[in-house]
């Protein structure tokens, strides 16, 4: 879950893909900050404590510089650091200064160098507009990099930068470019419109096959860009993220958005209609009850997806067609594949056993490498072992002896482990 304050929905640059409407984009205006600190504070007091909080947009840089500052404050009092998703673009002294000021992880919306990055920007049909656009990312990427800001990227995949391996190639060699620099992650999301428009969006086999691709090169080069490192998680049930993978209910979305004038609303990915309120008394998922009956009914993948983003889905009413449904479940296929390469033993949340140690098999069974026997052998007495040489020459006890009728009258000498606990004579037969 995430809190995002949204100070505007004003936004300077308009991207051809933005999920919000182009009335939401068109209005400024300034944030009620004292109603936004009280739904802040409402809504930590109610959340778990270590809910991530940002400041989200529109574009946030857009609103005066006080009040960004006194949204920066307001939130790295509460969490010791701040967050802000931005463009990029409008990157003064003044801003990055704040940024320094109240420890703020800037993520950058960029999609790539050169034309990779058309979708984005002022005009994607002027290549001169785009190559300004990106130029400036790059420079402000690097002068936030030279104050010290940490800096995340995030990057939609479309049909511009990653429909084929020429651009997935450069979209690689730009990763590496941004991690020389001390970007440390990244995030990929697929491009979404209302009506699908596949001449933005990839389709389900290219998508699968940018995912396969990127996910082989960030494990390659060890980089720490997401969902990657999440799926893989989410595979040995040590968590389950992002949300789009947790089961979302759209009408009581993990992200609670918190609006200029203080309102609490859902998801900005939603907003495609504009802003909503939260509904005080939120329907049950039907979304997910429905899914798993019918298009995801016995998908092996279920407790690592639940049908994907519901602002992603395509369809009418209650939205019901998981949209990334081909590439999610190619990545896990792939994901799980390599994992089960590497480690032939591990269990995964999809071998249907549930949460615990995905790592147990390797050490316990039930396919034993040439130096772990299958089961564990008889210890072997060791000279100087006081508890053995005594516990061999007690009467015989039979195998389902009680331990205490198995004990000598004359407790043993116990042995003092290494590690100072006491532990129980050891009785000979009985398999103690
Ligand atoms: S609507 Fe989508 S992006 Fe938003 S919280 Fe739900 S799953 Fe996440
Ligand atoms: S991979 Fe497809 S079928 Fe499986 S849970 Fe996800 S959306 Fe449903």
């Amino acid at each position: 879950m995430t809190v995002v304050v949204l100070p505007t929905g004003y936004c300077n640059i308009k991207c051809a893909y933005c999920f919000e409407s182009e009335e939401m984009r068109s209005t400024a205006g300034r944030p009620d900050l004292p109603a936004v600190e009280r739904t802040l504070d409402y809504l930590l007091e109610r959340l778990p404590s270590d809910m991530p909080v940002g400041l989200h947009g529109g574009e946030c840089t857009m609103v005066p510089l006080k009040d960004l500052e006194a949204l920066l404050a307001m939130i790295t009092k509460r969490r010791g650091h701040s967050a802000v998703q931005t463009n990029g673009y409008q990157m003064s002294p003044a801003l990055i200064g704040l940024f320094k000021t109240y420890n703020t992880k800037v993520s950058i919306s960029w999609d790539g160098p050169g034309e990779l990055n058309r979708f984005r920007g002022p005009d994607p049909d002027d290549p001169a507009a785009t190559h300004e656009y990106t130029e400036k990312l790059a420079r402000n990427v690097e002068r936030l990099r030279e104050a010290d800001v940490r800096v995340s990227i995030t990057t939609v995949l479309s049909r511009a930068n990653a429909s084929d391996d020429e651009k997935l190639g450069r979209l690689k060699e730009w990763m590496l470019w941004l991690h020389e620099r001390g970007v440390a992650a990244g995030r990929f999301n697929p491009l979404f419109r209302h009506p699908t428009d596949y001449a933005m969006e990839l389709r389900g086999e290219e998508l699968a096959h940018a995912y396969t691709e990127l996910f082989d090169f960030v494990t390659e080069k060890q980089l720490l860009w997401f969902p990657f490192r999440e799926m893989i998680d989410n595979l040995l049930g040590l968590s389950l993220g992002p949300c789009v993978f947790a089961g979302c209910n759209p009408d009581d979305t993990f992200v609670y958005s918190i609006f200029p004038n203080g309102h609490v609303g859902n998801c900005d990915r939603t907003m495609g209609n504009g802003m909503t309120p939260r509904p005080d008394v939120p329907r049950r998922n039907f979304r997910q009850e429905i899914l798993k009956q019918n298009h995801c009914a016995g998908c092996k993948y279920w407790r690592v997806c639940h049908g994907g983003c519901p602002a992603h889905s395509v369809g009418d009413g209650a939205a019901l067609t998981p949209r990334f449904c081909k590439a999610d479940y190619a990545l896990y296929e792939h994901i799980e594949s390599r994992l089960r390469g590497l480690l032939p033993n591990i269990r995964l949340v999809v071998d249907g056993k549930g949460r615990g140690n995905p790592f147990s098999a390797i050490s316990d069974g039930p396919d034993p490498s040439s130096f772990r026997p299958r089961s564990a052998p008889t210890p072997r007495p060791r000279a100087a072992d006081p508890v053995r040489s005594v516990a061999e020459a007690a009467p015989s006890a039979t195998p389902t002896a009680p331990l205490a009728s198995a004990a000598p009258t004359t407790p043993p000498p116990v042995e003092a482990p290494r590690d100072g606990r006491r532990r129980l004579p050891l009785v000979d037969g009985g398999g103690a």
